[in-house]
């Protein structure tokens, strides 16, 4: 087993670990990837397959314990416990009928005392200030983010991870302006990631300097007309203040939508890499990428493609189980869930793997590479799925979906990219896709300063290998967190070693389209701008984002909040 250096035992014992009522941890981590393997390999039992439940059980295991793929903290946390709530994300509908309103709340509770994120689209709320037939007023859409984001708070257990929301509104609604407007300060709604919901027609509108309509949800009439460019222009200044909101591309997302017969996806997961319907679910794993290169960090180094296919096979059959034995807050979202089988297999430790193999992430070479992983991947998790299918059975809404008749699939979607905020530190790699946050952080992410800091381990042995390890170097690197202006170092290292904020935004968004290019679902993935940056970058990077085809864009503008993301795992 790769060894478990203290911060990554310090996380796994204040989040993951069973512990007693004194918080003593009962188990190890070994005992741990048993228990979740154990638990996950128990839905062997539903069908007849080649292989035992043991020797599944035994494979899942073996790809934890060697960290080469790791379900989301959802699953680690909650498999075998008496109520297993597997899945980290789930859309709730949501509507200003009282009652659906409660039920809202309720189901929002579970989910998250159970350590799931929820997201809602709020576009079918009347607006604020309407009256009702009673005579009362309606709250609108960001009453409702209030009203959640007060419950995520009081739900939130010492020690544990916050909650997660993502609210979306779409563009024509008529509170579209106070919703851009909702995070001004960084200490507005902290529970709360927000998304404007964009079509096609809107950019149209912005970009030939049109009127846009904003419609009534209910009636369908027309409340305002306002011009497109102030809208987006809104939008732009909001997302460069402070990082939120962030947009969601709603036709892209609806052209790939697998269940069209079911209806229009307008909503996603706090992070905003899985599209849903209204009470599906989703459950998320990811490959460990760094693990994937042999003879790493040498002029020999490779990827394993061979140990890259079988681990995306086994992890595909892994996450399918888990929707089987997964325990779902409410039977609407069983059905649903069940209905569409949907999982999201993602990766981790990218900007490692390219360390490993001498390619900066800056480079033309990473994102070729990018499309031709994600390919790879999608394209064998999808073989995973069609075995799956032929072995259990379709996915029930198989008849209704795209896929039908040429292809049988076990699950409507096979892969998506979450951040892995907290599974890329237990296994010690970069996060998702992105590039490396600083050379000095990590410890300092993990455990809020309690620790010393100390320098990117990759970086650490390319220093010893090449003789440029001194205490005056390395003081200076976890000083300032980059290479840029250490004097001696020579250029190579620097482009490789490239930190998020030195990485151009365009190249940023080459990496998200890469890989959105070949995921069913989508990406999430924060593209990082300097404290200086431009309203204008903001602008072209939203803009470049719709036109290459992404799903949704988020950007951050270093120091933006008050806040950073990064500071504590607390903060997520
Ligand atoms: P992890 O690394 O813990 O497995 P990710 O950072 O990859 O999780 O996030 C994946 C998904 O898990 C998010 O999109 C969201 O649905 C859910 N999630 C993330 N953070 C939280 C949180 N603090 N509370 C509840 N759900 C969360």
């Amino acid at each position: 087993m790769q060894e478990i250096t203290d911060k990554a035992h310090t996380l796994l014992k204040s989040r993951y670990l069973l512990e007693d009522v004194k918080s003593h941890s009962l188990e190890s981590p070994e005992q741990m990837f048993s228990r979740v393997a154990v638990a996950v390999g128990n839905a062997e039992k539903n069908y007849r397959t080649h292989q035992s439940k043991s020797f599944w059980e035994g494979r899942f295991f073996e790809l934890m314990r060697n960290y080469l793929f790791l379900p989301n903290s959802t699953t680690l946390i909650n498999a075998g416990k008496p109520f297993q709530q597997l899945c980290a994300c789930f859309v709730l509908p949501v509507s200003d009928d009282k009652a659906a309103m409660d039920e809202c709340m309720r189901v929002s509770a579970m989910i998250q005392e159970n350590s799931g994120g929820t997201g809602y689209d709020l576009s079918g709320l009347n607006p604020r200030g309407e009256t009702t037939l009673k005579g009362e007023s309606y709250k609108g859409p960001i009453d409702f983010i209030r009203q959640i984001d007060s419950l995520t708070e009081i739900i939130m257990k010492p020690g544990r991870r916050k909650g997660a929301n993502m609210g979306a509104l779409h563009v024509s609604h008529p509170d579209i302006e106070e919703f851009v407007n909702a995070k001004v300060s960084g200490s507005d709604f902290q529970n709360f990631n927000i998304s404007v919901g964009i079509t096609d027609e809107f950019m149209q509108a912005m970009f030939q300097d049109k009127v846009f309509e904003l419609i009534h949800p209910e009636s369908g009439e027309v409340i305002r007309k306002i011009p497109a460019k102030y809208l987006w222009k809104s939008i732009v200044r909001q997302a460069w203040w402070n990082g939120d909101p962030g947009i969601l591309f709603l036709d892209e997302i609806n052209r790939h939508n697998p269940t069209p017969s079911l209806g229009r996806i307008t909503g996603t997961n706090p992070c905003g890499e899985v599209p849903l319907l209204p009470y599906e679910a989703c459950n998320l794993g990811s490959l460990n990428l760094a693990k994937m290169v042999a003879l790493p960090f040498s002029k020999s180094s490779f990827i394993n493609w061979k140990k890259l296919g079988e681990t995306v096979n086994t992890a595909i059959r892994f996450l399918d189980n888990v929707i089987d034995v997964n325990n779902y807050p409410i039977p609407q979202i069983e059905f649903m869930a069940k209905g569409n089988r949907k999982v999201g297999l993602g990766v981790m430790g990218w900007a490692d793997m390219l360390i490993r193999l001498g390619i900066p992430y800056t480079s033309n070479e990473a994102i070729e590479l990018a499309s031709k992983i994600m390919k790879f991947i999608k394209e064998k998790s999808w073989n995973a799925s069609f075995d799956l299918a032929l072995e259990r059975e379709p996915f029930p809404n198989w008849e209704k979906s795209i896929y039908y008749p040429m292809q049988p699939l076990r699950n409507a979607t096979c892969t998506a990219i979450a951040p892995t905020g907290s599974i890329s530190f237990l296994a010690e790699v970069s996060p998702s896709i992105e590039p490396l946050f600083t050379l000095n952080n990590r410890q300092e992410y993990q455990l809020k300063n309690q620790t010393p800091q100390s320098l990117n381990p990759a970086l650490e042995s390319i220093l010893t290998s090449r003789g440029l390890y001194s205490k005056g170097i390395i003081d200076r690197i976890c000083a300032e967190g980059k290479l840029k202006n250490i004097p001696g170092l020579p250029e190579d290292l620097k482009e490789l070693f490239k930190t998020a904020q030195e990485v151009p935004f365009q190249i940023h968004l080459k990496h998200q389209l890469a890989f959105q290019n070949h995921t069913d679902n989508a990406i999430s993935k924060t593209i990082n701008l300097p404290e200086s940056a431009t309203m204008t970058e903001v602008d072209w990077a939203f803009k470049m984002a719709w036109y290459g085809g992404a799903k949704g864009v988020t950007v951050y503008r270093n120091r933006s909040k008050e806040h950073q993301p990064f500071e504590s795992i607390d903060g997520q």
